[in-house]
C-alpha cells in the first residue's frame, strides 16, 4: 500500500528532518514494506537517503527560468526529487491552478519520468448536485491527463473533506474509487480527513490501495500508526 503525508505549509526543514527520521526508524524498527511518501513545505525538502520517499508539494513545469516564487526541475534535482504532487486541490482551488495548467506540468513531470500523484476530487456542491454531476465534475480533472502512465498514483480526496474533519461514508468511498478505477488502473489513494482513528477501515476498503494524509500526518506518531496498519492488512 501507498501511505503519503502531505505536510502542507507546515514544519520547517529542521523539523521535517526529524520528522523523516522518526519515521525512518519506526519504519526500520518494524520492518515496513509499505511504499511511504512525504511531501514537505518547498523549503523543507532536502537530500534523503532512506526508505522513506520525499517528494514536492509543487514545482513549475521548467528547468529553471523567469518564473518569480516558483522552483523547477534544477532545484528538485539538487536533492534527488523524483516525485511530485499535482493537482492538490488547495492548489486548484486557493492558488487558482487551472487544469490546462496542472495537464502543462503533469506532462512536464511525466518527461522527466517523476512518479506523480494526482489528485482530483469534488466540492460539496457537486456531490450535492448528485452522482451524474459530481462524477462529470472529476472526469474534467482526468482530461488531458496521461492515466497509464506508469508512475502515475491517483488520490481521490473530496474538497469538502480535506481539513474539515469530514468524510464521506465507508460505502461511498468504496463505490467512487470503484467507478474511478475504471478511468485508470493506476494505485488510488484515499485522501481527506484520514485519522489515527478511521485510517484502518478506509485502507482496508476494495479499491483503496493507500491514504494520503494532512492534518493528521503532521504527528509523526500518528503517521506510524497509520503505516503500522496498512502493513497489518
Ligand atoms: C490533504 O491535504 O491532502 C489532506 C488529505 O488533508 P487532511 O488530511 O487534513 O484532510
Amino acid at each position: 500500500m501507498i501511505i503519503a503525508a502531505n505536510l502542507k505549509t507546515n514544519l520547517t526543514r529542521a523539523e521535517t528532518g526529524v520528522y523523516v527520521e522518526e519515521l525512518e526508524s519506526y519504519m526500520k524498527a518494524h520492518d515496513i514494506s509499505q511504499e511511504v511518501l512525504v511531501f514537505p513545505a518547498t523549503s523543507s525538502l532536502n537530500e534523503h537517503n532512506g526508505e522513506v520517499i520525499i517528494g514536492a508539494q509543487n514545482a513549475y513545469p521548467t528547468n529553471s527560468g523567469a518564473f518569480t516564487g516558483e522552483i523547477g526541475l534544477d532545484h528538485l534535482n539538487e536533492f534527488s526529487i523524483k516525485t511530485i504532487l499535482i493537482g492538490h486541490s488547495e492548489r486548484r482551488h486557493i492558488l487558482g491552478e487551472t487544469q490546462v495548467e496542472l495537464v502543462k506540468k503533469f506532462n512536464f513531470y511525466k518527461e522527466q519520468g517523476f512518479k506523480i500523484v494526482y489528485c482530483v476530487g469534488e466540492p460539496l456542491e457537486k456531490r450535492e448536485a448528485g452522482k451524474t454531476q459530481m462524477m462529470e465534475y472529476i472526469g474534467a480533472q482526468y482530461e488531458g491527463i496521461d492515466t497509464a502512465y506508469e508512475n502515475l498514483i491517483i488520490a481521490y480526496e473530496p474538497v469538502w473533506a480535506i481539513g474539515t474533519g469530514l468524510t464521506p461514508t465507508l460505502e461511498d468511498i468504496q463505490a467512487i474509487h470503484t467507478d474511478l478505477k475504471e478511468k485508470s488502473h493506476a494505485p488510488l489513494l484515499y485522501g481527506g480527513s484520514v485519522k489515527v482513528n478511521n485510517a484502518k477501515e478506509v485502507l482496508e476498503l476494495q479499491n483503496v490501495d493507500g491514504i494520503l494524509v494532512g492534518s493528521a500526518a503532521l504527528y509523526a506518531e500518528h503517521f506510524c500508526s497509520m503505516i503500522q496498519f496498512a502493513q497489518d492488512i
